[in-house]
């Protein structure tokens, strides 16, 4: 029992002080991670941030400047890619025009000189797995976008490998077959159980995929963690920024977490586990659904009153932009559903009471 813990705490993917300089540029810092046997994990962040820099680090088609690499419990930091164990799939579709899907597929089976017919299983096997049966005759300018992915996908496992990196294998394709498509793959992963890296700037296909996200920002890793954690506990303001919605409410701290937004003040007491000297600026961070609407009376922590200035709605949702009394010129987005609209009367130009859940708010350095 205790040794097969100690096997699984064993990362399969390890890296350590991994940096990339372009010149003068430095494209990522003393990046570390370790990724477990079967994850699921996304990079996730803004262009230009360094992720899909990392995933060629790790697939050795860029080379790291500083730090190692290690894959199941093998060092790979100088290895080149053919030596190494994974199957990627690029944004662009990247398959061979003119062969055959059924080629496209084959291909880094026949590279390993494997007999013809074991290959022709294999790879109509592959594309049954990617939900396209006998559709190896055809020609890739035959098949849509969403298609050619698949096909792609199919080729990326055809050698059974360790690691699969998908570099934005969305972002050419239109939001149906997006959204579906990345189910598909979820499903897939978790049929295989391979470790999969996903590198995307949609930060709604990361919480929807992946069991950990790597949130980075100009070549440094700003937080490690699951879709909620990520979501419900940014560890820092640019992640609460850049993953969902949030407001910010520029403040000022006061003693025993208490914080000053206009004349509006609000104890957090948690305050994500941060201590600010009292007079320091702040950026309180609110979701949107962390609010409260029932038995709010004047004493209630996060008490506020405020008129809706607009409504914009999302899908089931609304979201009520409102202006708060006591905090001018920084009005507060809060989601509703469509039934809580018509329950507590949310329309433009309307007077509400409602209570900010101070107990989840996120306070950071403004
Ligand atoms: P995007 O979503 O736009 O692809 P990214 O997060 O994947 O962004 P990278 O492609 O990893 O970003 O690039 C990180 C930084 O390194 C960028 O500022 C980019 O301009 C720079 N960079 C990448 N490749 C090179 C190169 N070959 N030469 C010089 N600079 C480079």
């Amino acid at each position: 029992q205790e040794r097969s813990e100690e096997v699984n705490a064993t990362p399969y993917l390890d890296l350590r002080g991994i940096g990339k300089r372009f010149g003068a540029f430095t494209a990522l810092d003393g990046v570390d991670l370790s990724i477990r046997r079967g994850e699921f994990v996304c990079f996730l962040g803004p262009s230009g941030c360094g992720k899909t820099t990392l995933l060629r680090i790790i697939a050795g088609l860029e080379q790291q400047t500083a730090g190692t690499l290690t894959q199941a419990g093998r060092d790979i930091s100088v290895l080149p890619p053919a030596e190494r164990d994974y199957g990627i799939v690029f944004q662009s579709y990247a398959l061979f025009p003119n062969l055959t899907i059924a080629a496209n597929v084959a291909y880094g089976l026949v590279n390993r000189r494997q007999p013809k017919a074991q290959v022709a299983a294999r790879v109509e096997a592959l594309l049954q797995l990617v939900g396209l049966p006998g559709s190896g005759g055809k020609y890739p300018a035959q098949m849509s976008g969403g298609q050619q992915q698949r096909v792609a996908l199919a080729r990326a496992l055809a050698t059974s490998p360790g690691l699969l990196l998908l570099d934005e294998p969305l972002s050419a394709l239109d939001a149906i077959v997006r959204v579906r498509l990345r189910n598909e793959i979820r499903a897939l992963q978790r049929q295989l159980g391979v470790t999969t890296i996903m590198v995307t700037h949609d930060q709604e296909e990361a919480l929807s995929v992946a069991d950990r996200i790597v949130v980075m920002n100009q070549g440094v890793i700003e937080q490690v963690g699951t879709p909620m954690q990520i979501y419900r506990e940014p560890a820092s303001a640019f992640v609460a920024d850049f993953v969902g919605k949030a407001t910010r409410l520029q403040a000022v701290a006061e003693p025993d977490r208490w914080f000053r937004a206009g004349s509006l003040r609000l104890q957090c007491p948690q305050a994500n586990g941060a201590e600010f000297r009292p007079g320091a600026p702040v950026s309180l961070y609110l979701r949107p659904e962390d609010r409260v609407m029932d038995r709010v009376g004047a004493d209630h922590p996060g008490a506020c009153r405020g008129t809706v200035q607009r409504v914009e709605f999302v899908g089931s949702n609304c979201l009520a932009e409102v202006e708060v009394e006591g905090l001018p010129g920084q009005p507060v987005q809060l989601q509703f559903s469509l039934n809580q609209m018509d329950e507590f009367g949310v329309r433009e130009g309307a007077a509400l009471q409602f209570a900010l859940r101070t107990d989840r708010l996120r306070v950071f350095p403004a």
